[in-house]
C-alpha cells in the first residue's frame, strides 16, 4: 500500500516499522526532516492492524501534524479503503463551548459534565439541552458516516460539514471511532488516564490491541512531566476565598473555617517565596509547610488530614451547585483540598516547590509515571527527527532494554545546508549576567546579519527574557513572537513572514515556531540561534538533573545537553524541507564546539562574509 517511490532510507525504515510489528516490540526512531516517517509509520501499521485485527492509536502534539497524519492516511489508502479518523477535544469541537468564553478554560472533565447535562436536557426536551445534540438525534447521519469514510476529512473539515448542517461534530466523531482504524488524537488522549480510558471504550478496543505511534516523540518527556505535576497559585487561594463568601463559610475541623484556612495558606505561600525565593524558584524541605499550617491552627496532622478532606467534600458540593445551574463545574476550595492532598502524600518522585509568581508546584521528575503506559500496548513506535541520545527517551519513558533504538541523516544533499558558529559570544547564564558587553556583542551580530542579506531570516532566543533585553534596530520588515500568543495570532504572523523576501522573525528556541512549523524553499533560508538552548539551572531543573544522577548516572548528560541539542537541531530543522532547499545555521556561541559529534560545524571569523560566499557558491 506504499503510495510512492520509496526515497533515500525509506525501505530500511519501513523494514523497521514492520520487525517491529511483528516482533510485538517497540521501536525508538529518529530520522531528519523530510525522510517521511509519518508515511512509513503509517503503511506497515494499517497493513498489520488489518490482518491481526488491532487498532492504531496514532498520537500527535500540533494540528499540523494531525493533518498530516491524515493527508497520508488518504494516499495510502486510495485503492484499499481503510476508515481513520480524527480526534480533537469538545474545547475544539463543540460549537456551544466554542463561543462561551468561561466554558472554554475549561478542562476536558469539566467539559465532559456539561455536555452531559445538555444532553440529558436535550432528551427531556428541556430548554437548557443542546440544539445540535438534538439533530444528530433527529436526523439522518448515516449521509455523515458515508461521506467521512468517503473523504476521510480533517477534523476541521469535518467540523465545517456537520457546523453547516447543525449537527455536533464531537458526538459524530465518537460514534465514527468505533469503526476506525487508525484514531488521530492528540498527545493528552492517550497519556491522561481519564481521557485514555474514554477513547479505549469509544474505540471499544483493550490497550493490548493497540498499536501506538508518538509523533514528534522528543515532546513527550517533558510532556508527561508536566502532566503528573500541580501548582498552587496565589490567584487560586484568592479564588477560594471569593468561593467563600459566594456559597458560605463552613467549619472544616477543629473550629478551622473555610475562609481562615485559605487567608492563611496565602500568609504562608507570601512568607515561603520572600524566605526562600532569590530568583525563579526554590526547592522546599518536605514537611515545612505542613508544619507551618499545623503550627498556624495549633492542629495535629490527623486534624489536617481533615481539613484537606473537608475541604474536598465541600468544593465537590460547589461543583454540584454551579453544574446544575449549567455553569462550569469547577472549585476553587476543591483546588485547594485536592492539592494539599497530593502534597501531604507525595514519594521521591516528586519535588515541591516554591516559585516567584509565586505558586506552590508538585513538580514530577519522572515522565514514566505517565507515559510508562505505552508498555501495555501490543506495541509502539516513537519517532522525531530529533531523539538523540536515543537511550535518554528510552529511559525516561521507561521502555524495556530491548526497545530497538535506530538513527538516520537528513535524505537531503548534505552541501545545501551549512552550519557556522562564532567563537567570541556566549548565551552563558553567568557571562550574561556578569558581561554587559556580551549583550553589545550579540546585538551587533544579529543586526549585521539580518540587514546583510535580503533573505527571510529567523532569529531564535533562548527565551522571551532574553529577546526582551535586547535593543536590536532593523532596516526591515520585523516580525517579534510573543509570549504566550494566541494560536491563529502567531499563524497569521508566519503567514505574511513566508511571504517576505527579505522579512526578519524573532523567537525561541523550543517555542511553537521551532517545533512544528515549516518554512519551505526561500520562505526561510538563514536561521540565527542566539546562544545555545541549554536548561536554566533553575531550582526545579537542578533536582530533576539530581534525580536523573540517582536513577541513571547520567544527570547532566540526559537533563542539561541531550535538551540543549534536541532545541538546537530543531531550530535548524526548520531550514532544509526538500532536495531543492538550500539555506544557512548561524550559532552566536562559542559552546556551539561541544556539538561537534552531533553538528557538521564550520568555525567563521567574519559570518557576513562566509554566509556571502556560501549563498554564491
Ligand atoms: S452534544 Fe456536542 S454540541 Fe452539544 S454540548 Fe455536547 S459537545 Fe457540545
Amino acid at each position: 500500500m506504499f503510495p510512492y517511490t520509496p526515497r533515500k532510507y525509506q525501505a530500511e525504515i519501513l523494514d523497521l516499522f514492520r520487525t517491529t510489528l511483528h516482533n510485538r516490540g517497540h521501536l525508538i526512531l529518529e530520522a531528519g526532516t523530510g525522510s517521511g516517517k509519518t508515511v512509513c509509520a503509517l503503511e506497515p501499521a494499517l497493513e498489520f492492524a488489518v490482518e491481526n485485527k488491532k487498532r492504531i492509536v496514532y498520537v500527535t502534539r500540533t494540528n499540523a501534524q494531525q493533518k498530516q497524519v491524515i493527508y497520508e492516511l488518504r494516499q495510502i489508502t486510495k485503492k484499499n479503503k481503510i476508515f481513520g479518523c480524527p480526534l480533537q477535544g469538545r474545547r475544539n469541537l463543540c460549537p456551544l463551548i466554542k463561543d462561551n468564553p468561561e466554558l472554554l478554560g475549561g478542562t476536558p472533565e469539566e467539559l465532559s459534565k456539561i455536555c452531559t447535562d445538555r444532553k440529558r436536557n436535550t432528551l427531556g426536551n428541556d430548554k437548557k439541552g443542546c440544539r445540535y445534540f438534538k439533530k444528530n438525534c433527529t436526523s439522518d447521519i448515516s449521509k455523515v458516516f458515508t461521506w467521512t469514510k468517503n473523504n476521510l476529512p480533517t477534523v476541521e473539515e469535518l467540523a465545517d460539514y456537520c457546523k453547516k448542517r447543525g449537527l455536533c461534530p464531537y458526538e459524530i466523531i465518537k460514534l465514527l471511532i468505533n469503526d476506525a482504524i487508525l484514531v488521530v488524537a492528540p498527545y493528552i488522549y492517550f497519556f491522561d488516564p481519564f481521557l485514555r480510558q474514554h477513547l479505549l471504550e469509544m474505540m471499544n478496543v483493550g490497550i493490548e490491541d493497540v498499536l501506538l505511534i508518538v509523533d514528534e516523540a522528543h515532546n513527550l518527556p517533558e510532556y508527561a512531566r508536566s502532566l503528573k505535576s500541580i501548582t498552587l497559585s496565589l490567584n487560586t487561594l484568592k479564588f477560594a476565598e471569593r468561593e467563600v463568601s459566594e456559597f458560605g463559610d463552613i467549619e472544616t475541623a477543629e473550629k478551622v473555617m473555610v475562609s481562615d484556612f485559605c487567608a492563611e495558606m496565602k500568609k504562608i505561600l507570601l512568607r515561603t517565596k520572600n524566605e526562600y525565593v532569590s530568583e525563579e524558584d526554590a526547592l522546599i524541605p518536605p514537611d515545612e509547610i505542613e508544619s507551618e499550617i499545623m503550627s498556624s491552627f495549633k492542629i495535629s496532622s490527623t486534624k489536617l488530614c481533615k481539613i484537606i478532606k473537608n475541604m474536598i467534600i465541600y468544593g465537590e458540593l460547589v461543583k454540584e451547585i454551579k453544574r446544575k445551574k449549567g455553569k462550569l463545574p469547577r472549585s476553587y476550595i476543591h483546588s485547594v483540598g485536592a492539592f494539599l492532598l497530593m502534597w501531604t502524600n507525595v514519594d521521591e518522585h516528586y519535588v515541591k516547590i516554591v516559585n516567584s509568581k509565586p505558586e506552590f508546584e508538585i513538580y514530577c521528575l519522572d515522565p514514566s509515571l505517565a507515559a510508562g503506559v505505552v508498555n501495555e500496548c501490543f506495541s509502539s513506535s516513537h519517532m522525531s527527527g530529533t531523539l538523540l541520545p536515543l537511550d535518554e527517551y528510552r529511559d525516561s519513558v521507561g521502555l524495556p532494554s530491548a526497545t530497538r533504538m535506530f538513527s538516520f541523516p537528513s535524505p537531503f544533499p548534505e552541501e545545501n545546508r551549512k552550519i557556522f558558529f562564532v567563537d567570541d559570544v556566549t548565551t552563558r547564564y553567568e557571562e550574561l549576567s556578569k558581561d554587559e558587553a556580551v549583550i553589545k556583542k550579540l546585538e551587533t551580530y544579529i543586526k549585521n546579519i539580518c540587514n546583510s542579506f535580503q533573505r527571510n531570516i529567523i532569529v531564535f532566543f533562548p527565551s522571551f527574557e532574553l529577546m526582551k533585553k535586547m535593543n536590536i534596530s532593523l532596516n526591515k520588515n520585523l516580525y517579534v513572537e510573543g509570549q504566550g500568543m494566541h494560536q491563529q495570532e502567531l499563524m497569521n504572523m508566519i503567514e505574511s513572514f513566508k511571504l517576505q523576501k527579505g522579512g526578519v522573525l524573532f523567537s525561541v528556541a523550543g517555542g511553537r515556531i521551532s517545533e512544528g512549523i515549516d518554512f519551505p524553499g526561500k520562505t526561510l533560508e538563514i536561521a540565527v540561534l542566539v546562544g545555545l538552548p541549554y536548561p536554566k539551572p533553575t531550582a526545579k531543573h537542578k533536582a530533576l538533573q539530581n534525580y536523573y544522577d540517582i536513577k541513571f548516572g547520567k544527570g547532566w548528560e540526559y537533563t542539561v545537553r541531550a535538551p540543549a541539542i534536541r532545541k538546537t537541531l530543531q531550530c535548524i530543522g526548520r531550514l532544509i524541507r526538500d532536495e531543492n532547499d538550500k539555506a544557512a545555521a548561524v550559532i552566536l556561541d562559542k559552546r556551539a564546539r561541544h556539538f561537534r559529534k552531533q553538528l557538521d560545524l564550520n568555525e567563521t571569523k567574519n559570518v557576513v562574509k562566509d554566509l556571502q560566499t556560501f549563498f554564491n557558491s
